[in-house]
């Protein structure tokens, strides 16, 4: 097996989005192509990878709108949380297989109710979505969403191993991946102690920004 990973930058408000394969078994999963279907469909097909699924982290439009057209270049069934009624369900849990590679689906709600984040266990990939940005979390609407959002984050902090690499939704932070070893160091949402520090810092960011000069 050898690994294909590849990210790109899909348009938008500077999303990301993923190619995941395994070129001895000549398949690969395309994860939210949203404004840029065509070309996450070019990098597969220049590499003669067959792409299995479209996957989506969570449902909001900036993920999903590239949906139909990577399907109809494809052939490939959309997949991605039940709620969003799609082709191929993945609830928590799942896992699904690309060539002998495993994608773990957890459910992590908070930002999004149908969100999920990717873990791929032997390259120790974890595809956050709109869950954890480097150095951020993503906007939630209410503070049941943002206690929602805490114990997502914290299913990440204790189920993840330091060393997996962490690739988000969006090109937020100071660099464009990062680990979660990083994270839980230097991400002000990770280091929270508690539920009530997170929202407390969750409602006074701005100023938190901009008293540590964070963009
Ligand atoms: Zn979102």
């Amino acid at each position: 097996m050898q690994l294909v990973f590849e990210q790109i930058r899909a348009g938008g408000d500077r999303n990301f989005g993923y190619l995941l394969g395994d070129r001895t078994a000549g398949q690969a999963v395309l994860i939210d192509p949203s404004y840029s279907p065509d070309a996450f469909v070019e990098r597969a097909r220049e590499q003669r990878l067959s792409v299995t699924h479209i996957i989506n982290t969570h449902s909001h439009p900036d993920h999903t709108n590239g949906n139909e057209r990577a399907a109809a270049l494809t052939g490939a069934p959309v997949a991605a949380h039940p709620a969003l009624q799609s082709a191929v369900a993945l609830p928590d849990s799942a896992e699904l297989p690309i060539g002998s590679l495993r994608l773990r689906c957890l459910h992590v709600p908070g930002h999004c109710a149908d969100h999920l984040v990717l873990y791929e266990p032997t390259y120790r990939l974890l595809i956050t979505g709109d869950l954890l940005f480097v150095g951020k979390v993503g906007g939630t609407s209410s503070d049941a969403d943002a206690r929602t959002e805490w114990d997502s984050l914290q299913r990440l902090v204790r189920g993840i191993p330091d060393e997996a690499t962490v690739w988000p939704g969006h090109d937020y932070g100071v660099r464009p991946s990062s680990t979660m070893a990083l994270e839980k160091a230097t991400n002000p949402f990770l280091r929270c102690a508690t539920v009530d520090a997170f929202l407390q810092l969750k409602s006074s960011w701005a100023t938190f920004k901009k008293d540590h000069g964070l963009k």
